[in-house]
C-alpha cells in the first residue's frame, strides 16, 4: 500500500482503551450532565435550526461572544469541535513540536500523525517543570504546556510561565498554555496572553462545562496566530448542533462554577481519605482527578475493575510507575472507589 506517508506505518494507536465499568472514573469527564432546563433549551434551538444549512465558516456569532465574555479580540479567537482538534491543527502548522514527558498524549501523538518533528523534555523527579531544560529546549516552533499539568494535576507557577513565554518570543516560537483543567485550579493566567503574541491558550467545554459529548473547545491567541490556526482548520468545521448548545452555555455559565466548586470539594476529600491508605500515596491536584502512587499498577487497576470501578493506568511512563488517574466523579461513586482501595489494603 502506497495511498499514505511512510511515517504514518509506525504510528502507536492513541492510549486509551474503552473499557465499561458502573463506576467511570477514567477519562476527566465531568460527573455531571448540562442541567436540564439548558439541555431543554439547547435542544428547542437545535429543532429551529435549519439542518440542510451549512453554520457559519468560522463560528463568527459565537466568537463573538466568547470575544465579549473574555474581553479578547474576535480575529483571536478559533471555535473547534474539540480542543484536540486545535492541537491537531497546531501540530500541522507547526515547523516543530515540543513537550514535557509525562504529559498529555495527544500532543506527541498529533505530531507524529503531522509528520512535525517533536521532541520532550523530562518532568523533574516530583514533577517540577524543569525550566533550565526547557529554556534550552525551546528553539522555535509549538510548545504545548498543560497548566495544570495531566496526568499529575501539578500547578506550575506563573512566573515559570513568564519566563518560558519571553523564551518564545525570543525564538520566535509560540507557547501554548493548554487550560484544560483551569476552572479546577481556581487560577488565572490571562495576563501572559496579552503580554505577548507568541503565547496562545487551550480551552476546553469538555471539564467544568460538562460537555465532552457534544465537542468544543477554543484558542485564545494573537489574530496573525488564530488566522493560521483557522486556515488549517477546515471550514465550517464547527456543526450548528455544537453551536446551539454554546449559545445557550455562554449565557449561562454559572453552573460550571458549581460544578468545579463540588470536584474541588470532593477531590480535597478524597485526597485526605487517600492520606490514611498505608501504602497508597496521593499527590495533590489542581485538576478534577487525582494522581496515586499505588505498589502495583496493574494489580491495583485489576483489582478496582473487579469491584466495578474504572480508572486509568499512567505507568506507561517510567516516572509513574505503579501511579493510576483517578477522575473526582459523584460521592457516591467516590465511596465506592475508596471502599475498594481500602479493601485492597487489608487483602
Ligand atoms: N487538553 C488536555 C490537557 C486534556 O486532558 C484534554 C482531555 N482529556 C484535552 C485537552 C481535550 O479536550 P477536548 O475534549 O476539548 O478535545
Amino acid at each position: 500500500m502506497r495511498a499514505f506517508k511512510p511515517h504514518l506505518r509506525g504510528l502507536a494507536p492513541y492510549p486509551y482503551a474503552s473499557l465499561e465499568a458502573p463506576v467511570k472514573l477514567d477519562q476527566n469527564e465531568s460527573p455531571f450532565d448540562l442541567p436540564p432546563p439548558l439541555k431543554e433549551e439547547a435542544l428547542r434551538r437545535m429543532a429551529r435550526l435549519p439542518w440542510n444549512r451549512y453554520p457559519e465558516i468560522h463560528a463568527e456569532g459565537l466568537r463573538k461572544r466568547l470575544s465579549a465574555l473574555l474581553g479578547w479580540p474576535e480575529e483571536g479567537v478559533v471555535l473547534a469541535p474539540g480542543s484536540n482538534l486545535l492541537i491537531l491543527a497546531l501540530a500541522l502548522a507547526a515547523e516543530e513540536v515540543l513537550d514535557l514527558s509525562p504529559s498529555f498524549p495527544h500532543y506527541a501523538h498529533a505530531a507524529r500523525a503531522a509528520g512535525t518533528p517533536y521532541r520532550a523534555v523530562p518532568l523533574l523527579e516530583g514533577f517540577g517543570l524543569p525550566l533550565e531544560a526547557l529554556l534550552e529546549a525551546f528553539t522555535g516552533g509549538v510548545f504545548f504546556l498543560p497548566n495544570p499539568h495531566a496526568p499529575t494535576g501539578t500547578l506550575f507557577p506563573e512566573e515559570a510561565l513568564k519566563a518560558l513565554a519571553e523564551r518564545a518570543e525570543e525564538v520566535g516560537g509560540l507557547l501554548v498554555v493548554d487550560e484544560a483543567y483551569r476552572e479546577f485550579s481556581g487560577t488565572d493566567f490571562r495576563a501572559l496572553l496579552g503580554a505577548s503574541p507568541h503565547v496562545a491558550f487551550l480551552r476546553t467545554f469538555s471539564k467544568a462545562f460538562s460537555l465532552g459529548g457534544i465537542r468544543a473547545g477554543y484558542l485564545l491567541a494573537h489574530p496573525e496566530v488564530a488566522q493560521a490556526v483557522r486556515e488549517v482548520l477546515p471550514p465550517f468545521v464547527l456543526p450548528a448542533h455544537t453551536g446551539a448548545v454554546l449559545e445557550v452555555v455562554l449565557e449561562n455559565p454559572g453552573y460550571a462554577e458549581e460544578v468545579a466548586a463540588y470536584v474541588r470539594a470532593e477531590r480535597e476529600r478524597v485526597y485526605r481519605r487517600l492520606l490514611e491508605h498505608p501504602t497508597w500515596r496521593p499527590y495533590p491536584s489542581h485538576t478534577n482527578f487525582l494522581l496515586v502512587r499505588t505498589p502495583d499498577a496493574e494489580e491495583a487497576f485489576r483489582h478496582l475493575l473487579r469491584q466495578g470501578v474504572l480508572v486509568r493506568r499512567q505507568d506507561r511512563y517510567p516516572m509513574l510507575q505503579g501511579c493510576l488517574r483517578v477522575t473526582v466523579g459523584l460521592r457516591e461513586e467516590m465511596e465506592a472507589f475508596l471502599r475498594a482501595a481500602f479493601e485492597v489494603a487489608y487483602a
